[in-house]
């Protein structure tokens, strides 16, 4: 078996809940937070995880624990870091307390990624998020003095209220505090979120290119690179973590709602908390057959500037040259690679590549 080198972690709890959000996500309760983490423990234990790279503790707001709880979770991870080469945890920036950067620091953890989704408070107030620019400046200033600096920001493009002009503000501003990551992922209006019952729609698919043009226009010319679809990264701050998936590998996903690709087994925990804290962690399962397995490569590697080993399409010769040809795809020795254009309608390319 090919082991994972990497794990996720899930954190479900958030303090306030935001009016787009559609992942799994619980109002925080210290009162379930504990046996929460007990189980949590129980469930890493029960996986023989040893020589791990990558860790990202993702959510919900792993933010949201009390300090000591906070604590608890850090030390609980602490037993798979040795040797790591990153470990990423996810931020809020209004929880982000000054009292919990030193304790990530002082855990291991090398790399923060923080919610912020714009940088208007007008808008931020309007989705009902908790926190305001300032306080974003103000949680990157006390990472940065306390020796993080690899910090990646987290943007969605296309929320209610929001225009070209308020997202090249919000670059800007981003720009300004030199963080070394940034994600930008379009808005998505799902059914059972407040935005929807309030009616408000996506960004149409015109816009919202518009807006990937914008993003991608002024961060390349300030030094980041387009890795991915929705990532860009200064040179060698690309997220490892994220990289194993778009590589294809496999990896372990404990917590509440995790997915995970072990042993050829893709699965998927249960949401339902009750179960979880019961011990039935998985929900759901999928054998990844070898076919299966080439349909994940493709849809994957082709995410990332990296792109896919020419030798898994060999036999859609005829489908690659027509993309070559039409500048979507390129190839560059024994890879071929998605262009910006290529990026910005992947999943057609995929449909046509499968
Ligand atoms: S903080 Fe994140 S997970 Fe929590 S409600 Fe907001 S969007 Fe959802």
């Amino acid at each position: 078996m090919n082991k994972p080198r990497s794990l996720y972690i899930h954190i479900p709890f958030c303090e306030k809940i935001c009016d787009y959000c559609d992942f799994t996500k619980l109002q925080y309760f210290r009162k379930f937070a504990i046996p929460y983490l007990d189980t949590l423990e129980k469930e890493l234990k029960s996986y023989e995880i040893e020589a791990l790279k990558t860790i990202y503790v993702g959510g919900g707001t792993p933010t949201a624990l009390e300090d000591d709880l906070f604590e608890k979770l850090l030390k609980i991870v602490y037993a798979y870091t040795k040797g790591v080469k990153e470990y990423t945890i996810e931020a809020n920036p209004e929880s982000l307390s000054l009292n919990k950067i030193k304790m990530l620091k002082k855990y291991g953890v090398t790399r923060i990624s923080l919610g912020v989704q714009t940088t208007n408070d007008k808008i931020l107030s309007a989705i009902n998020r908790d926190h305001s620019f300032s306080q974003v400046k103000e949680a990157i200033n006390n990472l940065k003095e306390n020796g993080l600096d690899n910090i990646n920001v987290d943007l969605i493009l296309g929320l209610p209220h929001s225009s070209a002009k308020i997202l090249k503000e919000d670059i800007k501003n981003i720009l300004d505090l030199g963080v070394k990551h940034i994600s930008c992922y379009g808005l998505t209006v799902n059914p059972h979120t407040v935005l929807y019952n309030k009616g408000f729609k996506e960004p149409e698919g015109d816009t919202l290119r518009k807006y990937y043009d914008i993003v991608n226009e002024i961060l390349t010319n300030n030094g980041f690179v387009h890795y991915e679809v929705s990532n860009w990264a200064k040179p060698g701050y690309e997220s490892k973590h994220n990289l194993a998936y778009w590589r294809n590998h496999h990896y372990y996903g404990c917590g509440l709602g995790a997915s995970g690709y072990i042993d050829k087994v893709r699965y998927k925990n249960t949401i339902n908390l009750d179960k979880y804290l019961e011990g039935n962690f998985v929900n759901e399962k999928e054998n990844v057959y070898k076919k299966d397995k080439l349909v994940y490569q493709i849809m994957l590697n082709l995410r990332t500037n990296e792109g896919i080993d020419i030798k898994y399409l060999k036999d859609k010769e005829e489908a690659v040259n027509a993309l070559i040809g039409e500048g979507l795809l390129v190839r560059k020795e024994n890879r071929i690679i998605s262009t910006y254009e290529g990026m910005m309608i992947l999943d057609q390319i995929i449909l046509k590549l499968l």
